[in-house]
């Protein structure tokens, strides 16, 4: 069989621990045999990120900008203890924040369903992708601690001197104080990204905030996002048959409840970091969830949810058999190829990525599965395999679809 031919290639972002060690085996047992694989490689792992002072993250997010679609391995954002472990000459920053900086990205995050796996929400038959703004808010607050009476106020001093000032309270005893921004840019590139990525797997668009309450700041957000889907989106979505609605943060936490899932869920930084754990632990595993990072100039980078497995590397060192789900780093691979596929006219690439889906899928459903995902299926009669076992055994439902 011939393999498949890329014309722009991908770029290769791998990473650490025990996801490094999938991601070779992906490579050789699901990818090589099948494509004649075009990829630009950055080694994002510690060791070198260390070596080149972190230098390639930020050129593996250059060529992501140049090439347009991004795959990437799970990496380690250093702490102290991998300061003494990896001899590291600083506590370099995490590589998706640096990545994300640099594309201004909005990171869309979508559960992978199989059956045997159920949610826990019954109705929810569809997956629901969480899109969540990663700038600002109370991830770049100032605080102060307030030790007793006295007045607090909002200050803005304009660039001419000019100032604005709000009482914010009168402080009769102790208390707490937080100072939050945000960005009409920012502000403006995640409606863009949200209204892109919904035109894009044409899914409808539902965005909730607090405006009732928050009359200036979160009310800002509604309405950006108004003004841009008016301008720019309106039309496109009719087309689409796809629909945007705005909602309250609380209606639309009941509504997601009831709903059947199928639908782009945009949320604030704050809403987005907490209700997307929550509905990835209500789908079942983090194992089973996908990444895509998307820029509003239409940049992709694919990479899985979950972390690089440290605890089940250290026991892959000492020699001992691991059972680690390959399933969300496969996806990344796929959505990668298909969006390339999709860009550059490909038919066999994208035909490729939805077979190796189908595959990975219809291995679980025979009863193959990883551990983690053998202590939660439903269904009867499983074979837990280990690592590597699992991904041959996809090797060969691909070959039988
Ligand atoms: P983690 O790698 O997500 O793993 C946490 C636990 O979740 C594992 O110990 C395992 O549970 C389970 N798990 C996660 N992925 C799994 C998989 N594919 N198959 C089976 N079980 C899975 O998080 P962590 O151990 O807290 O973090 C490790 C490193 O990853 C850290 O250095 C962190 O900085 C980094 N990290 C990177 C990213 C990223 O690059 N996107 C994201 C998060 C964390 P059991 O041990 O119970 O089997
Ligand atoms: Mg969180």
């Amino acid at each position: 069989m011939e393999k498949i031919k890329m014309t722009t290639p991908l770029v290769e972002m791998d990473g650490d621990e025990m996801t490094r060690v999938l991601w070779k085996i992906i490579k050789e047992e699901l990818l090589l045999p099948f494509i004649d694989l075009k990829t630009e490689y950055y080694d994002l792992g510690l060791e070198y990120r260390n070596e080149t002072n972190d230098q390639v993250t930020v050129d593996s997010a250059e060529a992501t900008k140049k090439y347009g679609v991004a795959v990437k391995c799970a990496t380690i954002t250093p702490n102290a203890a991998r300061m003494t472990e990896y001899h590291l000459k600083e506590m370099w920053k995490s590589p998706n924040g640096t990545i994300r900086a640099l594309l201004d990205g909005t990171v869309f995050r979508a559960p992978i369903i199989v059956k045997g796996i159920e949610p826990c929400v019954k109705n929810w038959e569809k997956p629901i992708t969480l899109a969540r703004h990663a700038y600002g808010d109370i991830y770049k607050n100032t605080e102060i601690k307030v030790p007793g009476a006295g007045k607090a106020e909002l200050v803005f001093t304009a660039a001419d001197g000019t100032e604005t000032r709000e009482v914010i309270h009168e402080f009769k005893g102790a208390g707490i104080l937080q100072g939050i921004h945000n960005t009409e840019s920012s502000i403006e590139s995640f409606a863009k990204a949200c209204f892109n990525y919904a035109l894009d797997i044409k899914q409808d668009l539902w965005f909730a905030t607090k405006d009732t309450i928050s009359k200036k700041y979160d009310h800002t957000f509604k309405d950006i996002f108004a003004e841009i889907f008016e301008k720019d989106y309106k039309e496109k979505f009719e087309k689409a048959g796809i629909e945007y609605f705005y909602t309250l943060i609380d209606d639309a936490v009941a509504r997601v409840m009831k709903a059947k899932g199928g639908f782009i869920w945009a949320c604030k930084n704050y809403d987005g970091d907490v209700m997307s754990d929550m509905v990835s632990s209500a789908f079942g595993s983090l194992a089973m969830m996908t990444s895509v990072l998307v820029s509003p100039q239409g940049v992709y980078e694919y990479e899985a949810a979950h972390g690089t497995v440290q605890r089940h590397y250290y026991k892959h060192l000492a020699g001992e058999e691991t059972s680690t789900n390959s399933v969300a780093t496969i996806f990344a691979w796929t959505g990668a190829l298909r969006k390339r596929g999709e860009l550059d006219g490909i038919k066999e690439l994208t035909e490729f990525a939805d077979r190796l889906e189908r595959a990975t899928l219809k291995t679980i459903e025979d009863g193959k599965m990883t551990k983690d995902l053998a202590l939660i299926t439903s269904l009867k009669d499983v074979t837990t395999l280990n690592s590597e076992a699992f991904i041959i055994e996809i090797r060969k439902t691909y070959e039988t679809l």
